[in-house]
């Protein structure tokens, strides 16, 4: 259990010299009680004391990285319940199963179903982020196969699901230098699987029936010397699980209960593909740091992603595009060129539209912290000077040879000092950008 501020004072210098930027130590105290300082902003902590407070100064949930390489996924170290409160720092990983009684060309098969898995999202790339092997068949021999085969696909990180030491410790050594993430150790096999575990530095699943059950297990397991510790918590229905996962992270996080202080996994298999987005799209919601589905399919793997997408999106950063300018189509020295601000939602929304005018163009995106028109104009980021600069930084007079700029039409207010500012005509385009295949097709001419 974490200690209080008055027991974690006792271990400070107590020399109140605010070297840490607290007024007293019993400020810095309290502060890292509460997890809002860390335990080296103090220079002169001894090392005993250092040792005592480690538990204090720990995060409430452990980070845990599987996978390697290109592969590698973190779960946990979340610090809030809401989001609002700060932010989530790892978005759930989305797992896919593969099973061990597949072979040869199935097996290619569904493997390459599940890399292939990717998608592009308001200029994002959004992707399942592991394969899980499920040792179906019960053996050892098909289960170290199908691990292998997923090893040498190579590109998403590994899960290995089997309750059989003897099965897990094939597959591991097939793997180990893939970092795989072994699921799972219960109460039976706690002993053994957490000897494979730690023998080969991989992170263990700790799967139990209730929150005490799985208190229990994972201290026994951490006792053994495996760290790197997953909870997957069984649960009749969706209902159960939500409102396990929702106690945990408030144990984990506002008691600072240690036993279930690390992220969880989900496995979702019941239903067609449609209703195992749903489920999904509810764990990773609530606070699920691994959704397992049996599903391949494309249009129900889609949603859950940008589900994910979504809940994990720091809310004090906008989502953003590089500011630069964009050809849409194959624009010539006549096309037109507009600007808009770099939040991700304005910028494709503009793109879209100009697409669908069918007028090749050039869009400069002017930096406005990931602000749209309105709000960057009104917090003074979209003035004549930012866009002026934009225009030169971006080399905009050599893509075209007339000097005509099409400017929003809800910041047509600019118009006057913009021209000023650039030696451009200004030309105030539609309010909406839907209107801009319209105002493109009828309103817009070429320079002669
Ligand atoms: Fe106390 Fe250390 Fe802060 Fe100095 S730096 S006030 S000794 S906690």
């Amino acid at each position: 259990m974490a200690l209080t501020g008055l027991e974690i004072f006792k271990l400070l210098p107590k020399t109140n010299c605010k070297k840490c930027g607290m007024p007293t130590c019993l400020a810095f105290a309290m502060a890292l009680a509460q997890k809002r300082v860390k335990l080296d902003d103090c220079p002169d902590v001894s090392e005993q004391a250092k040792q005592a407070l480690a538990a204090a100064a720990a995060p409430p949930m452990r980070k845990v990285v599987f996978g390697t390489a290109d592969a590698q996924v973190q779960i946990g170290a979340e610090t809030v319940l809401f989001r609002h409160e700060e932010k989530f720092y790892s978005p759930t990983v989305l797992a896919v199963t593969v099973s061990d009684k597949l072979t040869g060309d199935d097996l290619k098969k569904r493997i390459d179903s599940v890399n292939s898995l990717q998608f592009e999202r308001v200029g994002t790339h959004i992707a399942v982020g592991a394969i899980a092997v499920i040792n179906e068949s019960g053996q050892a021999e098909p289960f170290a196969s199908a691990a292998q085969a997923v090893k040498q696909s190579g590109s998403l990180a590994i899960i290995l699901v089997s309750d059989s030491p003897e099965a897990m410790a094939e597959a591991v050594a097939k793997t180990k230098d893939s970092l795989p993430l072994n699921a799972y150790a219960t109460e039976e096999n706690a002993e053994e699987m957490a000897k494979i575990a730690k023998e080969n530095n991989c992170p263990l699943v700790a799967k139990a029936e209730s929150i005490e059950a799985i208190s229990e297990l994972s201290e026994k397991i951490k006792e053994k010397g495996v760290e790197d510790i997953v909870l997957c918590l069984h649960a009749e229905n969706l209902r159960d699980k939500l409102y396990n996962l929702t106690r945990m992270r408030v144990l984990s996080l506002k008691k600072v209960f240690r036993p279930l202080g690390y992220p969880t996994i989900s496995f979702v298999s019941d239903g067609d593909a449609g209703q195992q987005a749903a489920v999904a799209a509810s764990l990773i919601c609530k606070y699920s740091g691994i959704v397992v589905v049996d599903t391949a399919e494309p249009y129900a793997l889609l949603p859950m992603l940008t589900a994910r997408m979504n809940i994990f999106t720091d809310p004090q950063k906008p989502v953003q595009v590089e500011p630069k300018v964009y050809p849409v189509g194959e624009p010539d020295e006549n096309a037109p060129v507009m600007f808009t601000t770099n939040f991700s939602l304005t910028y494709y929304t503009v793109e879209s539209d100009v697409e669908a005018a069918r007028t090749p163009s050039y869009i400069l995106v002017v930096d406005t912290e990931g602000t749209s028109v309105l709000t960057a104009y009104s917090g003074d980021k979209l003035n004549e000077k930012t866009v002026a600069d934009a225009m030169a930084k971006n080399n905009v007079e050599k893509l075209v040879k007339h000097r005509k700029l099409i400017i929003p039409g809800y910041v047509a207010v600019m118009s006057g000092k913009l021209e000023e500012a650039t030696n451009w005509e200004i030309i105030v385009g539609p309010r909406e950008s839907a209107m801009l295949p319209k105002y493109l097709r009828e309103v817009w001419s070429a320079p002669a």
